[in-house]
């Protein structure tokens, strides 16, 4: 294979061969744009000298091949004594990585050919300066010499002249910099300063090859899910000068604003400078329209080029250029990363300049960029008091009481006060007060902890693992790093975006994205808000997939519908046995014969028939997907524990124990399982214990009847969980059929609902064919499904070792949030087709986790899903990426 090309060779589609950088650079030099010859040694020569250790043979005769052409160009031999030429040695790879991994400039330069650069570039401070860069830059990164050796001494040179800034310093001061560098390589590099040219550039080209594995690089590649085996292409460029005198320096720009995304003229401009030097911070660059007054005319042809990129690559795109004695160069462009904000507004801007289509559009945003222009935020001029730092682990800005326990905080909440419910870490029995609460404070856990996946899951505001916090569960408090106590009640507010964790209330300002899905602001109200209104319409009008949302009562549905749901595919029923109905549940399960059993089961029935009634109205004339009962039923008694020592505490004491509690604690004993996810739940639940699932399905018909009645239109749909065998579906839909009869003739309203099951047990996916004989629709529950297909506990493990397996590459994403394509997609891929085969007019969702996560919405748009289901919060998110897979 051809391991060189020139600029002249390449262009910017070669992104996988030459790297971004080097097909960047390639496709400006075929635009005519002022870039400095030079070529690019492909990311395959990249491969091969990982793999192997060694460069493949051929390509130092390429690279021979490609100076000598530069040479010519050039006019100037490499290193030569009288009249070098200097090249930087680049590393770019496919996927920008900022900053990751290594650079070096002014290879050429040595003890001789120093002096030809002095003497041709009229300027001894230059030469020097150019030098000590190249010594400070290769003994660093090709050398492996800790930098702040070279750091150090440049500090003592400047403080010898008892100035701070670079440009004070002279020609004789750099020489003498040089010797020092020198001496600093000599003794911790163990060898001399390489001083042929040819050395230089070989030896620099290894060392781009070899950052490519830098510690820096991989953890770089592992948070941003870039693959380990690309490698980067190596680019040789011609160097110009920057540092020449105040007629030169070097810049960068934006097309346009990626903060915001206007229109205008962004950048830094540094004068007498080389590279790095306006990132580093050494001197206070100005703005780049302050270049206009110091050269006009390279400013002018900088915004020009800028015009050019922008309609060239019609998008937004940043720059690096460096101006040599008045003469401008171009360096670097790319396409530019931007916040969320921007990208919305930049694609929509770009549709109206004529650039791009809405189809490209809607390409050029994410449904993470929305969900991130959903959060609240915390109003960034209000003054705040930062105690602790944990992991961003959801976004969002969160204010509240702190409060210590999930009981605790469902009071505060039912009380209409703020918490922030903060825990050493969670777990699932924390989830009613992570309902309750504004935001989640952990001290311990990363991103894939319960709480931070819970909290997103949730939509919910979460900061994990703030080590630096003490909680002091006895005492109802904790105290951070400096001794500042928190007590229970005690106002707090953390910031999910940035990890933050504030003392006090931090005025908070809504997303005014979500006022506008809340109907509360108009489509036009603002740049940002219109350009969310208009993608998402057209994301509307491209998708295939439905978008419902998980729902459990008539506000959330409300809500749902308001952000686009098109019905629930997911209503929860377990609140329905909770709070005050958890004496009734207690009676259902402790009784002692049909007769009580009937009668508890007869006080649940108009409870939950208002229930009902409620959310078919908020989602009148869409589909309700009702899920009758699933958890466990200890999960409806007492704790253990806390029965045990209620009761022992009361006999030691003397004092008579209540006969209920020693009733319920058998009950809790009976029913206690050693791996509950795997026991007695879901349909086992309802086949067991008679009337329970008759219950549910006579609230649903009598609610259905009573609104048909009022000339509504409810669409309610009977989901029937954790279902593994088709007989098993079959006992229930019989029952359920005749109670639809009864109900419809005892009120003499024809009531009719979709009954269907959950795909959520291995088993049910492989026997797919044989379920939809008695299914109407199929819904993957992905959560125990992925659970289930794994062998382990979602609850258990996401704290114990995912972080590990992530680290360990095993996977790059919790399989709970992005769903494993190949483990779970491929049961799910089965059970749709052959699901079909049985009812081709199967209708097929999801309504796990996965119903809003970006890339699994993508694969339901795929594998020819009907809809996906996900919470309300979600449903902007899922209808966007619906849209985006469609196009
Ligand atoms: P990074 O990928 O970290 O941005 P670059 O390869 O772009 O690293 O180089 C680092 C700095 O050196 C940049 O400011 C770049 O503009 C500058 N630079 C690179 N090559 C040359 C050159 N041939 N002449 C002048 N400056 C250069
Ligand atoms: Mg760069
Ligand atoms: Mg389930």
């Amino acid at each position: 294979p051809k391991y060189v090309y020139d600029f002249t060779e390449g262009n910017r589609d070669m992104k996988d061969l030459l790297g971004g950088k080097g097909a960047n650079l390639a496709e400006m030099t075929n635009l005519g744009l002022p870039v400095p010859p030079g070529f690019t040694i492909t990311t395959e020569a990249c491969r091969v000298y990982l793999a192997t250790g060694a460069p493949p043979p051929e390509l130092a005769a390429e690279v021979d091949e490609h100076l000598a052409r530069l040479e010519q160009v050039m006019g100037r031999k490499l290193g030569d004594p009288d009249d070098p030429l200097l090249v930087s040695v680049r590393s770019g790879a496919k996927f920008s990585m900022p900053g990751m991994m290594d650079t070096v400039l002014n290879i050429g330069l040595n003890d001789a050919s120093v002096n030809g650069l002095a003497k041709q570039g009229g300027n001894e401070r230059f030469a020097w300066d150019s030098y000590r860069r190249l010594l400070s830059m290769f003994g660093k990164t090709v050398l492996g010499v800790d930098g702040e050796l070279f750091e150090h001494a440049l500090d003592e040179a400047k403080k010898a002249k008892g100035t701070t800034s670079d440009l004070d310093l002279e020609a004789d001061d750099f020489q003498r910099l040089v010797e020092v560098y020198k001496d600093i390589i000599r003794t911790h590099a163990g060898r001399e300063f390489p001083q042929d040219p040819r050395e230089q550039l070989n030896l620099a080209i290894r060392a781009v090859f070899e950052s490519w594995n830098g510690e820096r690089a991989r953890l770089y590649r592992r948070q941003e899910r870039i693959p380990h085996d690309l490698g980067t292409a190596v680019n040789v460029v011609a160097m110009v000068f920057g540092n020449m005198g105040l007629d030169s320096g070097t810049g960068v720009a934006f097309t346009r604003d990626p903060g915001s995304g206007d229109q205008g003229i962004y950048g830094d401009y540094l004068q007498n400078a080389q590279g790095e030097d306006v990132v580093a911070g050494i001197r206070n660059t100005v703005p780049l329209t302050e270049l206009e007054k110091l050269n006009k005319a390279a400013y002018d042809q900088l915004l020009d080029i800028m015009r050019t990129l922008e309609r060239h690559y019609k998008d937004l795109c940043d720059i690096e250029f460096t101006i040599e004695r008045g003469k401008l160069w171009m360096l670097q462009t790319r396409v530019g990363k931007r916040t969320a904000a921007a990208a919305f507004r930049i694609a929509t801007q770009l549709v109206d300049e004529g650039l791009i289509d809405m189809d490209e559009a809607l390409q050029r945003v994410t449904g993470a960029q929305l969900a991130q222009l959903m959060f609240p935020r915390f109003d960034e001029k209000a003054a705040k008091k930062q105690i602790a730092k944990g992991v961003n682990a959801s976004p969002g800005a969160a204010v509240g009481k702190a409060v210590f326990d999930s009981k605790t905080a469902a009071e505060y909440a039912a009380r209409g006060e703020r918490v922030i419910l903060v825990r050493r870490e969670t777990n699932p029995d924390d989830l009613p007060g992570m309902i309750a609460a504004q935001g989640i404070l952990t001290a311990r856990g990363g991103k894939t902890s319960h709480a931070a996946v819970v909290a997103r899951g949730m939509g919910k505001t979460c900061v994990s693992g703030a080590e630096q916090i003490d909680i002091d569960l006895a005492n109802r408090r904790f105290t951070g790093p400096n001794g500042e106590v928190v007590q229970e009640g005690d106002v707090i507010s953390i910031d999910g975006t940035s990890g933050a964790v504030y003392l006090g209330e931090v005025p908070v300002v809504p997303s005014p994205v979500v006022e506008y899905f809340e109907g509360k602001l108009a489509p036009d109200a603002d740049p940002l808000v219109s350009a969310v209104h208009r993608i998402i319409t057209h994301a509307d009008a491209r998708r295939r997939l439905g978008v419902e949302a998980n729902a459990d009562t008539p506000e959330d549905a409300q809500r749902a519908r308001r952000f686009g749901a098109e019905g629930i595919g997911l209503c929860r029923t377990e609140h329905m046995f909770l709070g005050e109905r958890r004496k009734v549940v207690e009676r259902l399960i402790l009784a002692k014969d049909e007769a009580e059993q009937q009668a508890a089961l007869a006080e649940l029935l108009p409870l939950q028939r208002d229930d009902f009634v409620g959310i078919f109205e908020a989602m009148d004339g869409l589909p309700v997907t009702v899920r009758l009962i699933d958890p466990p039923l200890h999960e409806f008694l007492p704790d253990l524990t806390d029965l045990s020592v209620r009761i022992a505490v009361a006999e030691a004491k003397g004092e008579p124990v209540d006969p209920h509690d020693r009733e319920l604690l058998d009950a809790v004993r009976r029913l206690h399982e050693q791996n509950p996810m795997l026991g007695l739940r879901g349909v086992r639940l309802g086949l067991v214990i008679p009337g329970l699932f008759a219950l549910q399905v006579r609230a649903i018909a009598e609610a259905a009847a009573i609104l048909i009645k009022r000339g509504k239109n409810p669409r309610p749909e009977i989901m029937v969980p954790l279902v593994g065998a088709i007989q098993e579906l079959e006992i229930v839909r019989e029952e359920a059929e005749g109670i639809l009869r009864t109900v419809s003739k005892e009120t003499g309203v024809d009531v009719h609902a979709l009954i269907g099951t959950m795909i959520e047990v291995p088993r049910a996916a492989l026997t797919a064919a044989q379920i939809a004989e008695a299914a109407e629709f199929f819904s993957f529950g992905t959560n125990d499904l992925t659970q289930m297909t794994w062998g382990f506990s979602r609850d258990d493990v996401e704290g114990a070792f995912f972080g590990r397996y992530m680290d360990l590459g095993i996977f790059g994403v919790s399989p709970f949030e992005t769903l494993d394509r190949d483990g779970v997609g491929r049961l799910i891929r089965m059970a749709v087709t052959e699901g079909r085969a049985t009812r081709p007019d199967l209708r097929i969702g999801i309504c796990g986790e996965h119903g809003g996560d970006p890339e699994s919405v993508h694969f339901c748009h795929e594998v020819g899903l009907d809809y996906v289901s996900c919470s309300p919060f979600r449903v902007p998110v899922a209808r966007l990426e619906a849209g985006r897979a469609a196009v």
